[in-house]
Order: C-alpha cells, then sequence, then structure tokens
C-alpha cells in the first residue's frame, strides 16, 4: 500500500479545536456564545444517534446546543412554526431540521423556510444560488469537510482534473461546484455516465459519493490520485457481523493513489466538524465579526 492516509479523525478534531478556540474568543471578546437548534421528526434511530452527537460535540465547542424533538406525525404548520420561531430568536445562529423528513412533509418547503443566514447545512435555495455564483454562502458540510481535507493536503487545488462521482444536492453537486470555485477543471458522473472508469482514470482528484459498496477498484485510478471517499455502506463482514466501507475499493485504490481517506475515519467525522464550523460561521456574519479563515470555502 503506497498512499498517504488523510486521517479525517484526527483533522475533524484539529477543526474542533480551531472552532472552540474561536468560540472562546467570542464569548470574550464579545459575550456572544454561538447556538445551534437542531430539529428532530419522528423517532429514525439513525437520525437520533446523529442528533445525539451533533449535540454533544456543539456543547464540547463552547457552544448552545438547543434541541427540539416532534412526534412523526408533527403537521407542516407546526414544523414551520417552530422554525419562524428559531428565525427570530437572537440566540439561535445555526438551525438544522434532520433529514430525512417524514414523507407528509414537504423537505424543500421547510428547508426553503430556515433564514439563509442560519441555514448551516447550506440547502437553503438562496445558499446554492450563492454558491453556485461563487457568492459567500453557507456551504454543506459535507461537501466542505472534504474540500478543507483536501487543501490541507495539496495547498493550492488550481488547475487540477477532478471527477465527482454522484450528483445529488447534498454531496456531488456542491462538491463540484466548490472545486470548480477553487478553479479544479471538474467532471460530474452519475449514473448514466458512459465509459465511467476511463472517466475517472483521468482525475488528480476523485470524490465518490455513490452510496454503492467499493464500487469504485484500484485500475480506475490514475497513479497519484487523491481519492475522497464519501460513501458510508454497511455490508456483511466475517462471521456475519456488520461491516462499514465507503465506495472505493480501499486496498486496491490504496494502492495505486498518492492519498485516500479511510472508511470509517476519513470524510465521517469532518461533517459535524463543519455542521460547528458553519455554527460559528454564521455567528460572526449574524454579529458582524470577521469570519475565521481556516473552515471558510
Ligand atoms: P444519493 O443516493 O442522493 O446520490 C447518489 C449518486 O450516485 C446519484 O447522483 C447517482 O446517479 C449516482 N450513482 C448511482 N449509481 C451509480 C453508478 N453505478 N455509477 C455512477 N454513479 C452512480 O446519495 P448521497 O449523495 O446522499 O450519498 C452518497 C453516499 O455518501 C452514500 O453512501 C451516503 O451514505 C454517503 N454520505 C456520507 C456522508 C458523510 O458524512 N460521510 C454525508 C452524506 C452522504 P443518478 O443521479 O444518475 O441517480
Amino acid at each position: 500500500m503506497s498512499a498517504d492516509v488523510i486521517d479525517g479523525k484526527a483533522f475533524a478534531g484539529r477543526v474542533r479545536e480551531k472552532v472552540a478556540a474561536h468560540v472562546a474568543q467570542m464569548k470574550a471578546d464579545h459575550n456572544i456564545t454561538p447556538g445551534l437548534a437542531v430539529v428532530l421528526v419522528g423517532e429514525d434511530p439513525a437520525s437520533q444517534v446523529y442528533v445525539r452527537s451533533k449535540g454533544k460535540q456543539t456543547v464540547e465547542a463552547g457552544m448552545n446546543s438547543y434541541e427540539h424533538k416532534l412526534d412523526a406525525d408533527t403537521s407542516e404548520e407546526v414544523l414551520l412554526a417552530m422554525i419562524d420561531k428559531l428565525n427570530a430568536d437572537p440566540a439561535v445562529h445555526g438551525i438544522l431540521v434532520q433529514l430525512p423528513l417524514p414523507s407528509h412533509l414537504d423537505e424543500d418547503l421547510v428547508i426553503n423556510r430556515i433564514a439563509p443566514e442560519k441555514d448551516v447545512d447550506g440547502f437553503h435555495i438562496s445558499n446554492v444560488g450563492l454558491l453556485g455564483t461563487g457568492q459567500k454562502s453557507m456551504v454543506p458540510c459535507t461537501p466542505l469537510g472534504c474540500l478543507l481535507m483536501l487543501r490541507d493536503y495539496h495547498g493550492s487545488l488550481s488547475g487540477m482534473n477532478a471527477v465527482v462521482i454522484g450528483r445529488s444536492n447534498i454531496v456531488g453537486k456542491p462538491m463540484a461546484q466548490l472545486l470548480l470555485n477553487d478553479s479544479c477543471t471538474v467532471t460530474i458522473a452519475h449514473s448514466r455516465t458512459k465509459n465511467l472508469a476511463d472517466v475517472v482514470r483521468g482525475a488528480d482528484i476523485v470524490v465518490a459519493a455513490v452510496g454503492r459498496p467499493e464500487m469504485v477498484p484500484g485500475d480506475w485510478i490514475k497513479k497519484g490520485a487523491s481519492v475522497i471517499d464519501v460513501g458510508i455502506n454497511r455490508i456483511e463482514g466475517e462471521g456475519g457481523k456488520t461491516k462499514l466501507v465507503g465506495d472505493v475499493d480501499y486496498e486496491s485504490c490504496a494502492s495505486v493513489a498518492g492519498a485516500i481517506t479511510p472508511v470509517p475515519g476519513g470524510v465521517g467525522p469532518m461533517t459535524i466538524a463543519c455542521l460547528l464550523a458553519n455554527t460559528v460561521t454564521a455567528c460572526c456574519r449574524i454579529n458582524g465579526l470577521p469570519e475565521s479563515e481556516d473552515f471558510s470555502s
């Protein structure tokens, strides 16, 4: 195995330390404590775990965490009224509605009700438009985490060929936009892409965000390329135990890549770290304070 391993867990720890230091400074200098409100509708077990973890890390970074749990049959009217209240609350600088929502609720309507400056997930249509036009926006956490790791490893990404596999609104599209804004030459691949192997072979940077276990083999990877594996897939491992794998075949890709993120311990930990970072950024913007360069897009 020759690739450098990009340790997302360690990097996320450093991001969280910088967030905590920034929060401490805001408290000391301005008596402002950033606050993150997370709204969970229903009892999806995976969502409950995520929300708990977000709340815990928010508090550990010195910020205020507000958790709002609503019943699975909550009406759209009640949910929208809660968002309106959080939008108007000066103690709340970031609002996150945990997805997926129960099927009777319109996700687009709900997300677009969040005040864009408090939209720490970066899914509001205004933030999507701002990112798309290269303006200051709130940036979705997972692609922001990937970008920060790539910048940390390479310094400048300018002129590199990047292939993003996956075109979802939460990962693939914003990832491609961020790489374009950093002057990469970007290709977005998806389920209808022809000759995907050849497309990927031309890439200096490969970001896989597909949701198909170990789909990308090592012989698709250009020697020395950087491979960022966003995928989180649960498969049956040895002795019938559940095992977590990414969208790339780690062993074969690591033998040709220059750098690679593992699963687990790569992109995953960066997502919550970037949520905390986005909350601090939102708080700075709302209060007209300088933002940290360390976690801006
Ligand atoms: P989506 O299902 O929304 O999107 C998957 C994308 O992959 C689609 O654009 C789809 O193409 C494309 N795709 C599917 N099959 C193929 C194929 N055979 N060849 C090429 N492209 C294909 O997934 P998400 O973007 O939400 O998530 C992707 C992965 O990342 C998942 O494993 C998810 O669990 C993980 N994830 C991890 C996060 C983290 O914190 N680490 C956060 C978010 C997601 P098409 O549009 O044509 O259907």
